[in-house]
């Protein structure tokens, strides 16, 4: 039985297009938030900010 983890590291969704991103889970609409996010937007920069500091320390951990 191969079990497939979509969730995304971000929203926790199950978008099958997600990308693969420092050993994470990132589905596209996350991308296109992050990619879209403007850094004076700064409560959705600091949480992406978060979500992606995050998992670079679970990457470097890993
Ligand atoms: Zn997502």
């Amino acid at each position: 039985m191969i079990v497939v983890d979509y969730n995304c590291k971000i929203c926790g969704g199950n978008d099958k297009d997600s990308i693969d991103f420092l050993g994470s889970k990132i589905c596209k609409s996350c991308v296109n938030k992050i990619s879209s996010t403007d850094v004076y937007d700064t409560i959705n920069y600091e949480y992406y900010k978060a979500n992606i500091k995050k998992m670079w320390l679970d990457y470097i951990a890993n």
